[in-house]
């Protein structure tokens, strides 16, 4: 990457430049520590032009359809004047090589449209990376001017909750297969969806998916513990057709209302921030414990006496943590005129 500039990066993303944009995300995406550095100084340019966007986390088995309805529902929203922002959360990407939402001809119309920005899952690296790079590629598309951030996830439990951590709204994009109890569908993410459409609903899986949608709206009432709880409405939906796509959208904007009527946007986004605040802080410590220099030295060693049971893991963590602590200095090395280590 060429040596940038975070003035120059943040006006031309601000301008909404397709090449500074993917520059910023190749940036924010970046583990390395100098890339890291000029990230920081990018999104405190661009913060002030966040956050403006309606979020919505979109997650589903792999072939429920995401990929198709994001691209049927992207297109219609532009056709509103709309501009879509398309990201992705799928660690999985970094065990097999190749990302399961990574692949950009899987939207081919929103791809080749001008009003929308599609950005495969960041690939490499543990879940809580893809999520930072994921948060911090919404706060460059929000600031570059798109409106609505769709998050695309993969159903498989983990990278859901991160995802929840980020946006307003959760879809859950749920299939016809009746019998299938469930379908596989974890509980902890049908407790998380906002919204769920039974997808594919067409040709002669309509009245399938209807009742499909039906008994996911009795599984709904039966896993809520709290009976005045919003219960999030089930419906169906249709990427070929294009029908029930308006009314998904609708509950998706209907769910924005309810939070508005109930305390606002606002304290849910500022939860999520605290969340993240210790979730950075947390993966920095650990990010720094496994480049501890100390720490790399002593571990294959500690390792080694655990096993041959010469130590206990109690005195082993002890020398670990210890080692951590004397490389801190170098790992964090005070900033100038750093006093009590609070720039805000
Ligand atoms: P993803 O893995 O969840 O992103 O799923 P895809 O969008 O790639 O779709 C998986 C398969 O389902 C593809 O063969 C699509 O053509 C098909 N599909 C997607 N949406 C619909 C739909 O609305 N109706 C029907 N009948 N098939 C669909």
């Amino acid at each position: 990457m060429r040596r940038m500039n975070p003035d120059e990066l943040a006006d031309g993303v601000r301008a909404g430049s397709r090449a500074h944009i993917a520059r910023a995300i190749t940036l924010v995406e970046s583990s390395r520590p100098d890339h890291r550095e000029l990230a920081k100084q990018l999104l405190r340019r661009l913060r002030a032009d966040a956050g403006g966007s309606v979020r919505v986390g979109i997650t589903g088995v792999p072939g429920a359809g995401k990929s198709t309805f994001i691209d049927a529902l992207g297109v219609k929203l532009i056709g509103q004047g709309h501009r879509i922002a398309v990201l992705a959360v799928d660690p999985s990407s970094s065990r097999t090589g190749g990302s399961i939402l990574g692949d950009r001809t899987r939207m081919a119309a929103l791809t080749a449209s001008d009003h929308a920005y599609v950005r495969p899952s960041p690939s490499g690296g543990h879940l809580g990376g893809v999520a930072r790079a994921t948060r911090e590629s919404m706060i460059v598309m929000e600031a570059a001017g798109f409106d609505v951030v769709l998050v695309e996830t993969v159903g498989v439990g983990q990278s859901e909750v991160a995802v929840a951590g980020m946006v307003d709204t959760f879809l859950l994009i749920a299939l016809a297969r009746a019998g299938d109890q469930l379908q596989g569908i974890k509980r902890g993410i049908l407790e998380m969806a906002d919204v769920i459409t039974v997808n594919k609903a067409d040709g002669e899986h309509e009245g399938e998916a209807r009742v499909t949608a039906r008994e996911l709206t009795i599984a709904m009432k039966l896993i809520s513990s709290d009976p005045d709880a919003r219960r999030p409405p089930v419906l169906t939906s249709s990427s070929y057709t294009g029908k029930g796509l308006d009314d998904v959208w609708q509950a998706v904007l209907d769910h924005r209302a309810y939070l508005e009527a109930n305390g606002g946007l606002e304290p849910r986004r500022a939860r999520q921030q605290l969340q993240w605040l210790w979730s950075l802080a947390e993966g920095e410590v650990l990010d720094g414990v496994r480049n501890s220099p100390r720490v790399r030295a002593l571990r294959a060693g500690i390792e080694a006496a655990i096993a041959g049971n010469e130590l206990s893991a109690l005195e082993g963590a002890d020398d670990l943590v210890r080692a951590f602590v004397a490389d801190v200095p170098t790992l964090w090395p005070p900033r100038p005129g750093d006093q009590a280590g609070f720039t805000g």
